[in-house]
């Protein structure tokens, strides 16, 4: 595994989230200074707490569509609401966090010379054409869709992290992200793999959207955070975009039927309508990553991961019926 050679000053936008929140861990266990910036919009100071007497670990609550003056050498930036339910709660704020906060981010990498990464997402392909997706495809994504909000954010996002790279010479990592999952996602925030699990756990009806047919991808927390940390160290000729992922596929009927194995819940499957634009598939062509990040390929498979969030939902669920 690499490791830095020295302590960094790094700022984790999003740091209070599920992603943004192992991150941070990551960073302080490699010996750096981690500013977390969040305004806890999804995020919790649960996922943080445990960091927060840490003396390399600082917390801001802030919201990036505003401008940050900070001195700071890497700067990860992850904020922005990633469930559907949660982004389309407010979209124009889901705009303006992906578009102002990388303007906002961007510019401040600009004023102290800080390397600069952006979590993109798999949504920049829309429901693609394309199957598995690689990073040369430019996608299939509605412009006026009740996904649009996060979808062309985050593509507009990447059209700012280029442009600075070009214009100013920025250092820039754009990683897009596939569907991860893992322990400290959000009880609520409508994802399958949460809704899947705390569904099976409480024995309530497991949900599936549709036909249950549509297919993804899901990569456990840590794989995804190590490639993260990788791409930030790659050298300044792989700016990205790469996608970041675990190839293994599978339908939300595989998926419902996994939890209800693995929790021994007695839990029925119902339909429910399939929301608009919802992609049919989804599977990342990791071999630019696994080209580019050292030979990184995700090593936790989709039973093992599904284990250790059912360990944390259950804990989550019990500690909130006791008090
Ligand atoms: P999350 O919702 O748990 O984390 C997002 C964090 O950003 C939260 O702590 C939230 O409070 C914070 N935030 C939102 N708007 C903000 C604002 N305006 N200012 C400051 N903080 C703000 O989601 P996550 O799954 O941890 O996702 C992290 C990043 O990774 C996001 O940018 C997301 O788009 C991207 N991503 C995640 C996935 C996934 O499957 N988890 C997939 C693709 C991309
Ligand atoms: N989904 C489902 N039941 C649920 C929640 C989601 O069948 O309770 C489906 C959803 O329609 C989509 C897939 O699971 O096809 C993944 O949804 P999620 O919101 O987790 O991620 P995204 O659609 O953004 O990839």
């Amino acid at each position: 595994m690499r490791q830095y050679n020295a302590s960094k000053k790094m700022l984790v936008t999003g740091g209070a989230g599920f992603l943004g929140s192992h991150l941070c861990d990551r960073l302080i266990e490699q010996g750096h200074d981690v500013l977390c910036v969040d305004n806890f919009f999804t995020g919790t100071k649960r996922n943080i707490e445990h960091l927060l007497d840490h003396p390399r670990f600082e917390l801001m609550r802030h919201d990036v569509t505003f401008p940050l003056y900070v001195e700071v050498d890497e700067i990860f930036n992850l904020a922005c609401p990633a469930s559907p339910i949660h982004y389309q709660h407010d979209p124009v704020q889901t705009t303006k966090t992906s578009v102002h906060g990388a303007i906002n981010m961007l510019g401040l990498a600009k004023r102290v010379r800080a390397k600069i990464l952006q979590a993109s997402t798999s949504e920049v392909y829309g429901d693609p054409e394309i199957h598995p997706q690689v990073e040369a495809y430019w996608g299939r994504v509605n412009p006026i869709g009740i996904r649009s909000c996060y979808d062309e954010g985050k593509r507009c996002a990447e059209t700012l992290f280029f442009d600075y790279h070009r214009q100013h010479e920025l250092r820039i990592k754009v990683v897009r992200i596939f569907n991860t999952y893992g322990p400290r996602m959000h009880m609520n925030d409508g994802r399958v793999v949460s809704n899947f699990i705390v569904q099976a756990l409480k024995g309530e009806d497991i949900t599936i959207y549709g036909d249950g047919q549509q297919t993804r991808s899901f990569c456990y927390a840590d794989d995804l955070v190590e490639a993260m940390l990788r791409m930030m160290n790659t050298g300044d000729e792989v700016p990205g975009p790469i996608n970041i992922g675990n190839p293994g596929e599978f339908s939300m009927l595989e998926l419902a039927n996994k939890v209800i194995e693995l929790t021994g819940s007695k839990s029925k499957l119902v339909r429910m309508p399939l929301p608009a634009d919802d992609p049919k598939q989804r599977r990342p062509d990791i071999s630019l990553a696994q080209k580019e990040l050292g030979g990184w390929e995700p090593k936790t498979q989709l039973e093992e991961g599904l284990q250790k969030t059912i360990a944390y939902f259950d804990q989550i669920l019990s500690e909130s019926k006791a008090a």
